[in-house]
C-alpha cells in the first residue's frame, strides 16, 4: 500500500517538475529556440522512461514477479502515457503559434502550408532492406519493357548491360529505412513545368509560373502594413528574384531610393542580379547592380551581405535579408545592425527571407515580426541511406551518379560536395569514367559550381539540358538554399560541408570538413523534388543521421574569430559590443580576445575606439593580422611582395605537390626554391617565378607545384591589389631587399613570435613549447627568432610558414606591445 502511494506521489512530483520545467524555461525563449529545447526535453524524458519501462518488462519476463513491482510497472506506464500526451500537447501548442504568426488571414483558410522537413514514415515494403532500392530498378527496368514477358527478358537484358558497365563488387548498396519526405503533390498531379517548356514561354510567364505569384498582392499589402516581415518559402519559390521586382513595380524606389537585398554567398548575389537584370530586360549595372561596382541610379541592388555598407541601408527603402537560415556572420550582424536602425528610420521596410526553417526565431528577435509563408510546391522524395559507412564518399559519388545514369529514368542528377578541389576531383574522376564507357552509355554532362569557378561556367549550369543527355550538377553548399537549379530529380549527398572552427585559445581558426545538420540534410534532398517525385541518395547510414548528426548548423558567429567583425562593427560607430544584440552572442572570451587583439596591432586605442589604422584595417576583407602586415607594407615600401606573400598564405599550404613515386624529385625540386630568411620568402620566390613563367601550367608540372592553388593565390591577390587604392596604398617593390619584407610580416603577426629555447622553441606570449614544422625551409637552421604564421598540432605543435626575424624589430613594430611586456 505505502509503496504503491510513494510511486504514485513520485509519479506527480514527476509531471509536476516537466510543468515547472516548462514555465521556467520562458525567460530562455529568447536565446535558444524554443521548438528545438522542447524537443528535446520532452524526448529525453519520455526515452529515459521508456528505456526504464523496457528494462522493468525484460527484467518481469525473466523472473516472477510481485504485486509491487507490477504495480509501478502499471505506475510507470501511466506516467509514460501522460508524457506522451503532454508532448502532444505542446505540439498542438506549437501548431497553433505556427499559424498565429501566419499570415495573410485569408491564406490559412485557402490552403494548409506543408512544413519541409516533416518526414513521413511509412511501413517498410517488401521486409528485406534491399527491397526499395531493388524494387526501384524492377520498376525502371519496367518502365522500358510493357508486356510480362518481355519485361523480364528485358530486366535480365537490362541487368547484365549493367552489370557490364558497373561491376558489381564497386556498387553501392542502399537501403531505405522506409522514409519519405512529405510532398504537398502527388506524382499524379501535372507535373511541373520541364525545363525546355519553361525556356519556351516568355520571362513574365514564368514569374507568373512561380509559387509566390499568386500572393503577390497580400505580401505587397502585409509589407505596406508591417515595418519587418519574415518571409518564409520553399527554395525556388521566387523570393529572391521576385520580391525586389515586386517591390519595384509597387513604386518603392521612388524618390531615388534603392531595394537592398543581401546574399551571404558572393556567388549568388551574381547570379541573382543577372537573373534579375534577365527578367526585367535590363543590363547589369544600371538598374540591378551588384553593390560594389556601383552607387549612382540604381533602383535595385543585391548586396554580397559581408560588403553591405551603410550609406546603401541609408538610401534604402527596404532591406531584404535573403537566405537568413544560413546564419552566416555578416547576415547575423545585419539582423543587430537593422533592428537597431529600423528603430530610428520607421520608413524603413526590413524584410528576412528564409527557406522553411525555425522563421520563429526570426520572428521573435524581431520582436514578434509576423511571417509570411508561402505554400511550398514540393513532391515527395524517397530518401535511401547506404547499408554500411562509405570510407571514400567522393568515389561513392562516382559511382553512384553512374548507378543513377545507367539504372533510372531521365532527370537530373546534383551532387553535394565541400568545396572546389573535391568538385573539380569528382568531376575529372566522372568525365574519365564515362569516356572509358564510350557509347555504352547516355551523355552525361558533368557540369561544377563552386564560388571561385568564372562566370560563364557559373552560368552554364542553368542551360536545359539536351534531349536523351543527363545533366549532373557537383556542387557546393550553394545549391542547398541559395541557387535553384530546375529539373533536378536526383539528389547524391555524402553529408558533408565545410565549416569553419575557432579555437579561442590558440587563435587558431580553421576550416575543416565535418558531417552536416540533419536540418542541411532536409534541405538537400528537398532538391530533388521541386520538378516530379524524387529521390535523395545519402551516402550515410540511417544510424548516422540519427546519431552522429547535429540537429542544426551552429551560427558562424560562435565559430569564428571575430577580429573582423569587431573592426566592422566599430567602423559603423557601435563601440559596446558586450551589449550589441545578438541574436546568439558569440563566447565571451572570443569576443574578448578578438578586442585585445586589435588593442595590440594598434586598430584600437585604450578606450576601446577605432584608430585611423583599424579604420583603415577594416576596408581589407582578410583576417586584421594580415590587413595590419599589408598596411605596415606601405612604411617599408615592399607592398608588391607583401601582397603576394598575403595571397600565397590564404592558399596556406597546398603549393607544393609531392607524389609518392616521385618524392625525391619533388623535395629536389622544393630545395630549388629556398631563399634564406624564411618560408614567406620562398612562397614570395615560388610567385615570382611562376609569374616569370607567364603563369605556365607546364611550369608548374615541372616543378610541382599546384597549378590550381597558384591560380586562386593570383585571384587573391589581383583582388587585394585591387583595394589598395581604397586604403591608399602604393603599390611598390623592394626590389630583393629581404628585410623591410620581414619587418612588415613582424608588423602583424608579432603576436606570433617565437624564441629559440632548449629542445625546441617558446612562444612568447603563452611561453608555450612548439617547433619548427620539417617542412619548414629552416627546419634545420633554428633561428634564435622567429615568427610563425600558424601553430598545427600533428605529432606536434608545429609552426607551420616560419620567418626569421631580429628581436630589436619587436620594439620598432609593436612598441605598446613589447614595452609592457620586458
Ligand atoms: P527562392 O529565392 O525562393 O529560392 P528564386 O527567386 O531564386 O527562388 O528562384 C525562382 C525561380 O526562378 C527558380 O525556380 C528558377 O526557375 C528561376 N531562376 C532563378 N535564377 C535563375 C537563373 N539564374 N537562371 C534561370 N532560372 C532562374
Ligand atoms: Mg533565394
Amino acid at each position: 500500500e505505502r509503496t504503491d502511494k510513494k510511486a504514485y506521489e513520485e509519479a506527480q512530483k514527476r509531471l509536476k517538475m516537466a510543468e515547472d520545467d516548462q514555465k521556467n524555461m520562458l525567460p530562455e525563449l529568447r536565446k535558444q529556440s524554443r521548438r528545438d529545447y522542447l524537443k528535446k526535453r520532452e524526448s529525453e524524458k519520455l526515452e529515459d522512461l521508456e528505456a526504464e519501462i523496457m528494462d522493468d518488462e525484460y527484467l518481469f519476463s525473466t523472473e516472477e514477479l510481485t504485486e509491487r513491482e507490477k504495480k509501478e510497472l502499471e505506475y510507470k506506464r501511466t506516467i509514460r502515457d501522460l508524457a506522451k500526451d503532454y508532448k502532444k500537447a505542446g505540439a498542438k501548442e506549437q501548431e497553433e503559434r505556427k499559424n498565429r504568426y501566419y499570415m495573410p488571414e485569408e491564406n490559412r483558410r485557402k490552403e494548409v502550408p506543408q512544413r519541409d522537413l516533416e518526414l513521413e514514415e511509412t511501413p517498410m515494403e517488401l521486409g528485406g532492406e534491399q527491397g526499395r532500392w531493388e524494387e526501384e530498378r524492377l520498376k525502371t527496368a519496367s518502365l522500358s519493357f510493357g508486356a510480362k514477358k518481355e519485361r523480364e527478358q528485358g530486366m535480365k537484358q537490362e541487368q547484365e548491360k549493367y552489370q557490364l558497365i558497373l561491376e558489381e563488387e564497386e556498387m553501392i548498396d542502399f537501403v531505405t529505412t522506409a522514409i519519405t519526405m512529405k510532398g504537398t503533390r502527388s506524382e499524379k498531379d501535372a507535373p511541373a513545368l520541364s525545363q525546355a517548356e519553361m525556356k519556351k514561354q516568355s520571362m513574365q510567364e514564368v514569374r507568373r509560373s512561380l509559387p509566390i505569384f499568386p500572393y503577390r498582392e497580400d505580401l505587397l499589402a502585409a509589407i505596406n502594413k508591417h515595418q519587418i516581415l519574415v518571409i518564409e518559402g520553399e527554395t525556388g519559390s521566387g523570393k529572391t528574384t521576385q520580391i525586389p521586382q515586386y517591390l519595384l513595380e509597387d513604386g518603392y524606389t521612388k524618390g531615388g531610393m534603392k531595394i537592398g537585398c543581401t546574399q551571404p554567398r558572393r556567388v549568388a548575389a551574381m547570379s541573382v542580379a543577372a537573373r534579375v537584370a534577365e527578367e526585367m530586360s535590363v543590363k547589369l549595372g544600371n538598374e540591378v547592380s551588384l553593390v560594389h561596382d556601383c552607387y549612382t541610379n540604381t533602383l535595385s541592388v543585391t548586396v554580397p551581405s559581408s560588403r553591405l555598407k551603410l550609406s546603401v541601408l541609408l538610401s534604402s527603402s527596404v532591406i531584404i535579408i535573403d537566405e537568413a537560415h544560413e546564419r552566416t556572420l555578416h547576415t547575423d550582424i545585419l539582423f543587430g545592425l537593422i533592428k537597431d536602425i529600423a528603430r530610428f528610420r520607421s520608413d524603413l521596410k526590413v524584410l528576412v527571407a528564409s527557406a522553411t526553417l525555425d522563421t520563429e526565431r526570426f520572428s521573435c528577435f524581431f520582436d514578434d515580426a509576423p511571417v509570411f509563408r508561402i505554400p511550398g510546391r514540393r513532391f515527395p522524395v524517397d530518401i535511401f541511406y547506404t547499408k554500411a559507412p562509405e570510407a571514400d564518399y567522393l568515389e561513392a559519388c562516382v559511382v553512384s551518379v553512374l548507378q543513377i545514369h545507367v539504372t533510372q529514368p531521365p532527370g537530373d542528377i546534383l551532387v553535394f560536395l565541400t568545396g572546389q578541389e573535391e568538385i573539380e576531383a569528382c568531376c575529372e574522376l566522372l568525365q574519365e569514367r564515362c569516356r572509358r564507357l564510350g557509347s555504352k552509355i547516355a551523355e552525361l554532362l558533368v557540369l561544377p559550381i563552386y564560388a571561385n569557378l568564372p562566370s560563364d561556367m557559373q552560368a552554364k549550369i542553368f542551360n536545359p539540358t539536351p534531349p536523351g543527355a543527363r545533366k549532373v550538377v557537383v556542387a557546393t553548399n550553394i545549391a542547398e538554399t541559395s541557387l535553384t537549379i530546375d529539373g533536378i530529380i536526383y539528389v547524391i549527398d555524402p553529408g558533408f560541408c565545410k565549416q569553419k572552427s575557432y579555437n579561442a585559445r590558440t587563435g587558431m581558426e580553421s576550416l575543416i570538413v565535418t558531417p552536416c545538420s540533419r536540418a542541411s540534410a532536409n534541405q538537400r534532398a528537398g532538391r530533388a523534388g521541386r520538378v516530379a517525385a524524387g529521390k535523395c541518395f545519402r551516402l550515410y547510414t540511417a544510424w548516422a543521421y540519427k546519431h552522429e548528426m547535429e540537429e542544426t548548423t551552429v551560427p558562424e558567429i560562435q565559430r569564428t574569430n571575430l577580429g573582423n567583425v569587431v573592426l566592422l562593427l566599430k567602423s559603423l560607430g557601435i563601440n559596446d559590443l558586450i551589449h550589441f544584440d545578438f541574436m546568439d552572442p558569440p563566447p565571451h572570451e572570443t569576443l574578448v580576445l578578438a578586442l585585445e587583439q586589435l588593442y595590440a596591432l594598434g586598430a584600437l586605442n585604450h578606450l576601446g575606439e577605432l584608430t585611423k589604422l583599424g579604420r583603415r584595417m577594416a576596408e581589407l576583407p582578410v583576417d586584421p593580422m594580415l590587413s595590419k602586415m599589408i598596411l605596415a607594407s606601405e612604411q617599408y615600401k615592399c607592398s608588391e611582395e607583401v601582397l603576394t606573400i598575403a595571397a600565397m598564405l590564404s592558399v596556406n599550404n597546398s603549393i607544393f605537390y609531392r607524389p609518392k613515386d616521385k618524392v625525391v624529385h619533388a623535395d629536389n625540386a622544393r630545395m630549388n626554391f629556398v631563399v634564406p630568411g624564411g618560408d614567406h620568402l620562398v612562397l614570395l620566390n615560388v610567385y615570382n617565378q611562376w609569374v616569370e613563367s607567364g603563369y605556365s601550367t607546364q611550369w608548374c608540372y615541372e616543378n610541382f607545384i599546384q597549378f590550381r592553388s597558384m591560380r586562386r593565390a593570383r585571384d587573391v591577390r589581383d583582388q587585394l591589389e585591387g583595394l589598395m587604392d581604397r586604403i591608399e596604398v602604393e603599390v611598390v617593390s623592394c626590389q630583393g631587399d629581404s628585410v623591410p619584407v620581414r619587418k612588415a610580416v613582424t608588423a602583424g603577426y608579432f603576436y606570433h613570435t617565437a624564441r629559440l629555447s632548449k629542445g625546441g622553441y617558446k612562444t612568447v606570449k603563452h611561453q608555450q613549447t612548439v617547433y619548427v614544422h620539417p617542412n619548414s625551409s629552416l627546419f634545420e637552421e633554428q633561428p634564435r627568432w622567429l615568427i610563425y604564421h600558424e601553430l598545427v598540432f600533428t605529432t606536434k605543435e608545429f609552426m607551420r610558414q616560419v620567418i626569421e626575424i631580429e628581436s630589436g624589430w619587436l620594439l620598432e613594430v609593436a612598441p605598446h606591445y613589447y614595452k609592457s611586456k620586458e
